[in-house]
């Protein structure tokens, strides 16, 4: 029985505190609390019986949550608020003695570029207060790091080539909409792509790669190479790694829109003066954007995410495939929310429940491939979110 603090009610926010919600055994008492308190208050209100308690509170201020985290006195808090909150976030936990998860790495508002250095440079002070920091614990970061340690666990002596392929094979009927905060979405996309191979880091310019991959349940899609925060902590933890590259697939009436979207000036990210104010563009589109979190009502079809890896198994060559296919309709029947929200919201209450119930706790910071995966994933599936796995499949790449 423990009491946990969920900063962000966005679309993962209103995830993680349906689903903390519904164990009551594990999280007896929620507090959510974000910027605006009023979205606090209607996912609250979705929860009903009373069962969560809501606040105000700027992320980005440490005494704010200092404050904040004294006055309801958890276990852990679970942020899924905006990656530029995670070290704010991070240090209020260690002032407060309080344990900490997120599912993005962290990322300074005044550029876009993200990395785990930043995180993993608060390993020393985490592990001397006694305290445990999950990092990356949605799908991707989360579930695909959690299937590659499955992978290295149970079916590779040796792992070395690893695909991680996130399809959205869904249709919300928007002519555009990110799917989740357009801003930190849009960010990543348009950075230049990377992936490891042979020992080091090879740069693409974006969208450079392209593969036609098929997607159980889903069928023939168009994949692009981009850079995405796991590939940074796998290559780490399984130095047999010879090469890890990250896929995702984008539509080209989605391409058509970023294209203009970036060659008309809306995705920069310094300030322009607009009537005497300072306004960001990629700002200010966000707020003319659809709300990722109202898209789940006429999202038909599904997200597939996995990782299809080779390596060696007892001296002979070895495939896997790994993944989840999630309906966006199911999620929204669930929870209100559409896929994207759901498949990262599920598996940061689950890394919580891990961590509350002592199966991943120790002290330090850690992306979710440094846990046994196997008490995770044997839940993963009773919380919404089945997974298969097939051994000697023809990988496509
Ligand atoms: P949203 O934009 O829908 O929600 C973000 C929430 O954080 C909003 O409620 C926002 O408040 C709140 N917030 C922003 N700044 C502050 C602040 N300074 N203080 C307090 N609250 C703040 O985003 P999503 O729910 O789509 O995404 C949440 C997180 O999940 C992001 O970090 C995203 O990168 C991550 N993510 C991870 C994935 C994974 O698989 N690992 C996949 C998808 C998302 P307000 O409502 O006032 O704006």
């Amino acid at each position: 029985m423990s009491k946990v603090l969920i900063i962000g009610a966005g679309g993962v926010g209103r995830v993680v505190t349906q689903k903390c919600a519904s164990v009551p055994a594990v999280f007896s008492e929620i507090l959510l609390a974000s910027r605006t308190v009023s979205k606090c208050d209607v996912i609250a209100k979705e929860v009903g019986q009373g069962r969560v308690q809501t606040a105000q509170v700027d992320a980005d201020k440490v005494p704010e949550l200092v404050e904040l985290i004294n006055g309801f006195n958890p276990e852990m808090v679970i942020n899924v608020a905006l990656p530029y909150q995670d070290l704010t976030i991070m240090e209020a936990c260690l002032e407060t003695g309080v344990h900490y998860l997120d599912t993005a790495n962290y990322e300074p508002k005044e550029e876009a570029k993200f990395e785990y250095s930043w995180q993993w440079a608060y390993q020393d002070r985490f592990k001397e207060k006694g305290l445990t920091a999950i990092l990356g614990c949605g799908f991707d970061p989360g579930v695909t790091s959690i299937f590659t340690a499955r992978a290295a666990k149970h079916h590779f002596d040796a792992l070395h080539y690893l695909d991680i392929v996130d399809c959205n094979g869904g249709d919300h009927g928007k002519a555009f909409a990110t799917n989740f905060n357009p801003e930190i979405n849009i960010r990543e996309i348009t950075q230049k792509g990377k992936y490891w191979e042979d020992g080091q880091w090879v740069e693409t310019e974006p969208f450079e790669h392209r593969k036609e991959l098929t997607y159980p349940n889903i069928g023939k899609r168009s994949s692009y190479l981009l850079y995405h925060e796991e590939l940074e902590s796998l290559v780490k933890n399984y130095p047999t790694i010879k090469r890890a590259r990250f896929w995702m697939t984008f539509g080209e009436e989605y391409l058509t829109h970023l294209r203009v979207i970036e060659n008309i000036g809306m995705s920069r990210i310094d300030p322009v003066k607009f009537k005497g104010l300072d306004i960001v563009p990629l700002e200010f589109l966000k707020e003319v954007l659809p709300n990722p979190g109202d898209l789940g009502e006429n999202y038909e079809g599904e997200t597939s995410i996995g990782c299809r890896i080779k390596g060696s198994k007892d001296g002979a060559e070895k495939t896997l495939y790994i993944w989840n296919n999630c309906s966006h309709r199911a999620a929204f029947e669930a929870t209100g929310a559409q896929g994207v929200s759901f498949t990262t919201g599920v598996p940061a209450m689950l890394g919580a429940m891990m961590l509350l119930t002592g199966k991943w706790k120790k002290p330090g910071v850690f992306n979710v491939e440094e846990f046994d995966p196997d008490p995770f994933l044997d839940l993963l599936g009773k919380y919404g979110l089945p997974w298969q796995e097939e051994v000697g499949v023809d990988l496509e790449l």
